[in-house]
């Protein structure tokens, strides 16, 4: 503990200079705690559902859909391709998701 007024060295638990008998500050500077902000989650999708405008092969579900749901665009666009074949749900599915969601630019990827 260093006086600042006379520069005398003192024990670090004094609480007054030995020498001029300045009080000295408490205990030894202790790092203040930073509070870290959080940091906010990097979102690589978008936060709603929506059709992407600027990559789409049809109506831009697929690669909606792919978004939001973190999978391959190919991958949902072969579920879609298969569920074509297999049912028409999957028909009525899209339209009503090309109907129904936002256009937005989802960024190419
Ligand atoms: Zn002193």
């Amino acid at each position: 503990m260093i006086c600042p007024q006379c520069g005398t060295e003192n024990a670090d638990h004094a609480s007054f200079c030995g020498k001029c008998g300045r009080e000295l500050e408490g205990a030894p500077a202790q790092p203040e705690q930073q509070a870290v902000p959080a940091q906010p989650i990097q979102r690589t999708r978008p936060d709603k559902l929506v059709r992407c405008s600027d990559d789409k092969q049809v109506g831009g579900v697929s690669s909606g859909l792919a978004k939001y749901f973190g999978l391959d665009v190919g991958l949902v666009r072969l579920l879609m391709i298969l569920g074509l074949i297999f049912g028409t749900a999957t028909f009525w599915i899209y339209i009503i998701l090309w109907a129904v969601l936002p256009e937005q630019q989802c960024g190419s990827q």
